[in-house]
């Protein structure tokens, strides 16, 4: 079976180590010394101010948007997981889905513009399959209008950008280090700010706004555990070696699909990749569905990702005034793309029978038309 993704595993032992601390400390939460370290590494490898270690990527967007005070309307992207529009919603803010672009499918900076109020208050955008949105344009905009940016930056660990690292961008940046992403401490997240007073506020939000017997502010859990920070200890030091050998699988998929049927978003000038996801766009659905059914049949599963267009779906519509917002390009864009497996340890030989059913399966279709 091979599916979309698999997680890096360290070496177990490696791993006991780190838990043998544990069990002597007896410290196994809350601050601890492996999260404390996890997170100096992790600022060090990111090259960025602050960051705080949590406990998922869906929740330090939450914190981001309570820290900043949106309450309001967000202009975001449709074309994301669905974690992105879902925490705007859970922290009553209005989405506002400005269309994507059709090359590299990230938000659309000329079409936030139109779409601003004033009840605007903030620009949530995703650095789509971690590849760096259009950073000064939406920034230009946000200093124009007075508005906040906050990036879904979760698919871009290792990722630079003008050589930063992808986090370093917006007013505040979240990450998410889920079994399934290029770097995971098996569920995890963090949030990225320069700003010390943000940091210092979203340090007390992670844990119930106090410390001690002092209440500093509203709060939530949103600490993670020295069984993550561990995790994280042992693959972090992996990551450079994991997007090298995502680097080579990418390479396989890029010398055996048949490009004649297939189209790949576009990088933007100044990324240094990760190669965190292989997506590729059918000419029409049915195709992608073949193509699935095909691959399914021989025990592969890729994945619709992302699927739907997240203006699409109803509890989204129902949050505004009702009415569907049109975002054309990402609706067509939703319904043709797949993402192929894509983890470090898959063979030369696997990639060659995926791109065998593949092309196979196009090359089916364009007949019967
Ligand atoms: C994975 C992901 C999230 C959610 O992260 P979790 O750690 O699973 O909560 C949010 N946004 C995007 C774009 C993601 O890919």
């Amino acid at each position: 079976m091979i599916n979309v993704t698999k997680s890096y595993l360290p070496d177990l032992d490696e791993y006991t180590n780190y838990l043998k601390g544990i069990w002597e400390r007896v410290h196994l939460t809350n601050d601890g010394p492996l999260l404390r370290e996890l997170e100096m590494q992790m600022k060090e490898f990111l090259g960025v101010k602050h960051l705080k270690f949590c406990t998922n990527g869906t929740i330090v967007l939450q914190m981001a948007l309570k820290a900043l005070d949106i309450t309001k309307e967000v202009i975001t992207t449709p074309f994301s997981y669905v974690a992105t529009t879902n925490a705007l919603l859970w922290e009553g803010c209005t989405p506002i889905f400005a269309d994507i672009r059709p090359d590299d499918y990230n938000i659309d900076p000329d079409k936030i513009e139109p779409l601003i109020t004033e009840n605007t208050q903030a620009i949530l955008a995703t650095h789509v399959y971690g590849n760096a949105c259009q950073i000064e344009q939406i920034q230009a905009i946000a200093e124009k209008y007075k508005l906040k940016v906050i990036y879904d930056a979760a698919h871009t660990f290792g990722a630079t950008y003008n050589n930063r690292s992808i986090l370093s961008y917006g007013d505040l940046s979240t990450c998410s280090f889920h079994a399934t992403k290029v770097f995971h401490t098996v569920e995890g997240g963090c949030i990225v700010t320069d700003d010390d007073a943000l940091a210092e506020k979203l340090h007390f939000y992670r844990s119930f706004g106090h410390r001690n017997d002092d209440y500093f502010s509203i709060g939530i859990n949103a600490k993670n555990s020295e069984f993550h920070a561990a995790m994280g200890l042992c693959v972090l030091p992996k990551v450079p070696a994991l997007i090298a050998a995502r680097k080579q699988v990418f390479g396989y998929y890029n010398d055996r699909l048949d490009f004649s049927k297939i189209t790949r978003p576009s990088l933007t000038p100044g990324v240094d990749y990760n190669y965190a996801y292989y997506p590729i766009v059918f000419d029409s659905e049915e195709t992608l569905l073949r193509v699935v059914d095909s691959l399914k049949a021989q025990n592969i599963t890729p994945r619709r990702y992302f699927y739907p267009s997240l203006n699409t779906l109803p509890f989204a519509i129902a949050s505004g005034n009702g009415k569907e917002q049109s975002c054309p390009i990402s609706e067509d864009v939703a319904l043709r793309v797949l993402c192929l497996p894509l983890y470090p340890d898959l063979t030369e030989a696997q990639v060659d029978q995926i791109c065998g059913i593949v092309n196979e399966a196009i090359a089916v279709v364009s007949e019967n038309v």
